[in-house]
């Protein structure tokens, strides 16, 4: 059985005291929802936030980490870094780390390897970009980054990763893929990891829709039979908004 998931992605807001307050804020809420709750606050705050929520039902993730073991990358921050502030679990290949880091497949096949190594859990994304779904390529886009960052792995480390689709075109836009667009790329993401390892891996796949998705849509997206939950950006700096979205299961 496969898990639902609602992760907030804080992105580069919040210094510590407005994290310190969106974290009091997020812990008067109400989960009436099945769904794991998981926030991504900036690398100076995580510790904080770690210590914070010890014993609420929220997860601190990281949004980000360097491939290598530890050495001379100024400003790089490593996978027993965040171990060492409680992390288990790691975005990697947002789009925008994509489009401004250039973080390509290779660097991230890199990640991905790093991160499993050291026994944390990858929420991996992707996604296309406008062009590519106006040319009907958004299939071929999505499967070659898949591809490329994890069809190197054994079916055994797939326990150990979430998938995030988000359609660059949607992400911050206010423009958000129609339930039906989301379920049918959630829909080929299965198939071709089914394909690929089978309907074990598939089926068991969390498959995250992130692209603007608020309090007013949630419920539609997530109603989805492929859509097992999502990487809000956006609505996570409101807990009642956040929350409203976790209870959209
Ligand atoms: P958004 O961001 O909800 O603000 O569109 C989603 C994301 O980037 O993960």
């Amino acid at each position: 059985m496969r898990k639902n998931i609602v992760a907030g992605n804080w992105k580069m807001n919040n210094d510590l005291p407005l994290s310190e307050a969106l974290i009091s804020d997020l812990k008067r809420q109400t989960k009436t929802s099945n769904a794991e709750v998981m926030i991504a606050p900036t690398f100076t705050n995580l510790w904080h936030a770690f210590e914070a929520t010890r014993h609420d039902d929220i997860e601190v993730i990281a949004q980000n980490m360097h491939f290598a073991e530890n050495g001379a990358y100024t400003g790089e921050v490593s996978a027993d870094m965040l171990k060492s502030v409680g992390i288990k679990t790691v975005i990697l290949g947002h789009s925008e780390r994509r489009a401004y880091f250039n973080e390509d497949d290779a660097i991230l096949a890199k990640k991905v390897d790093q991160a499993l190594s050291k026994d944390l859990r990858v929420i991996f994304c992707f996604g296309e970009e406008l062009a590519d779904r106006k040319a009907a390529n958004h299939e071929a886009v999505v499967e070659s980054q898949i591809k490329n960052a994890l069809f190197h792995l054994d079916a055994s480390a797939f326990k150990n990763i979430v998938l995030a689709y988000e359609p660059v075109w949607a992400i911050g836009t206010g423009e958000t893929a129609s339930p039906e667009q989301a379920q049918d790329m959630h829909k080929f993401i299965r198939k071709t990891l089914n394909d690929k390892y089978g309907n074990q891996v598939a089926d068991d796949m969390t498959i995250l829709y992130g692209g603007s998705v608020k309090p007013a849509n949630a419920k539609e997206i997530f109603s989805k039979p492929d859509v097992d939950g999502g990487l809000i950006g956006g609505a996570a700096l409101k807990a009642e908004d956040f929350y409203a979205i976790v209870n959209a299961f």
